[in-house]
């Protein structure tokens, strides 16, 4: 998800998307100026775009548009949920399959060694893991791979959980990445306390495996 044509651009520097669904009319950076520099970057040029818009073409604008290779071209108001999602699927079908098997990718920040291997072996299955042994480390991870969800021990040599939050909480894209506090705060109360700072769920130290896999199952679903 990208809420403008720059954050779309910035995007698209760490984390290439199997499809991208782009909107013409938006401030600033418009969608012809995003498709543009897709279309220019190597690493990016051949995604799929698919241009859904309230826009009123002109000449000038189709020839821009086919000029630079879309997939598709659907104005809003003349499609439905399905016709959206079959055009979708079209769209992701020209890719290989490949890049669509793939694992959920998920960073797991956990300074202690014992409870990182612990984590890695309980996910490994369903889950590409990536790993960051302090919060500085972890913020440099999230930045450059743009994971699908993060599993973070709340306390960190370098930069705590809560401080680490702060920073990806308050930042797009990484704002919407959802995130697990792993913690042996488990007191009466600290799940609440934690889920106030704005983690997206919650697991208790000792882990539980089933109870893991359950809290990543329910919030992989919402990406
Ligand atoms: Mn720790």
């Amino acid at each position: 998800m990208a809420t403008g044509g720059q954050e779309a651009i910035d995007y698209v520097k760490y984390n290439i998307p199997d499809g991208i669904i782009l909107d013409l009319m938006m401030p600033d950076v418009d969608g012809f100026q995003v498709l543009e520099k897709l279309r220019n970057t190597a690493k990016t040029k051949n995604i799929p775009v698919l241009i859904l818009t309230a826009k009123d073409l002109t000449k000038k604008d189709l020839s821009t548009l086919s000029a630079n290779n879309i997939q598709q071209l659907i104005h809003k108001g003349n499609v439905d949920m399905d016709g959206l999602l079959h055009k979708v699927r079209l769209m992701l079908g020209n890719t290989t399959k490949d890049q669509s098997m793939q694992k959920p990718k998920v960073l797991i920040i956990e300074d202690n060694p014992d409870n990182m291997t612990t984590i890695k072996a309980i996910i490994k299955d369903k889950y590409k893991t990536l790993e960051a042994f302090d919060g500085e480390e972890g913020l440099k991870m999230i930045r450059s791979h743009m994971p699908n969800m993060i599993l973070l021990d709340m306390s960190l040599p370098k930069k705590s959980g809560e401080e680490l939050l702060k920073i990806i909480k308050n930042e797009s894209p990484t704002k919407n990445i959802p995130i697990i506090a792993v913690t042996a705060q488990s007191m009466k109360g600290d799940r609440e306390k934690i889920l106030n700072l704005g983690c997206d769920g919650y697991v208790s130290k000792p882990v539980e495996p089933d109870e893991l896999l359950t809290e990543m199952c329910r919030l992989i679903n919402t990406i």
